[in-house]
């Protein structure tokens, strides 16, 4: 079946990866790349991405698993000095809610809110709060 996507030139996150857009960076690699949700769910929502432009996860290669799951956990774990209760999720799809079509994990910590899978209403992250996050998230042990 094709996949159900809009057209996406240019891809948003390639321009981050790149550096042509910004981004609240909380880890980095070679090959993947995790930062602040622009739109956060809660504090702390961080999305995961590999570096190389795929739709999808079953696009990716099987040698790019590991490096993205090594990421992914990294993320967990910073989240983990957040709260302990987290959600990781990925839309695949229009259907699904997808709205970028660069594969991203979703990490969303979870403080007794509503679950992110209801339909609320969210708004732009200040910038002063994205320092604050990304020192609780960055790379120093927690
Ligand atoms: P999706 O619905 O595709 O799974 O999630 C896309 C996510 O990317 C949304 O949570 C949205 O808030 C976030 N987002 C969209 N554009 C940008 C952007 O330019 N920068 C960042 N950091 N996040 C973005
Ligand atoms: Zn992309």
């Amino acid at each position: 079946m094709a996949p159900s996507h809009p057209p996406a030139a240019p891809c948003i996150f390639c321009e981050i990866v790149a550096g042509r857009a910004p981004a609240h960076k909380v880890y980095e690699d070679e090959d993947t790349l995790a930062f602040l949700d622009l739109f956060p769910i809660t504090r702390g929502h961080v999305l995961v991405i590999p570096k190389r432009h795929v739709d999808r996860l079953t696009d990716l290669r099987e040698d790019e698993y590991a490096d993205l799951f090594r990421t992914l956990a990294t993320i967990c774990r910073r989240a983990e000095r957040l709260s302990m209760d987290y959600n990781v999720a990925v839309n695949q799809g229009t259907l699904a809610g997808q709205i970028v079509f660069h594969l991203h994990f979703h990490v969303i910590p979870r403080y007794n809110t509503p679950s992110p899978f209801a339909t609320t209403p969210r708004t732009r992250i200040g910038d002063e709060e994205a320092q604050r996050v990304r020192a609780a998230l960055g790379d120093a042990p927690g």
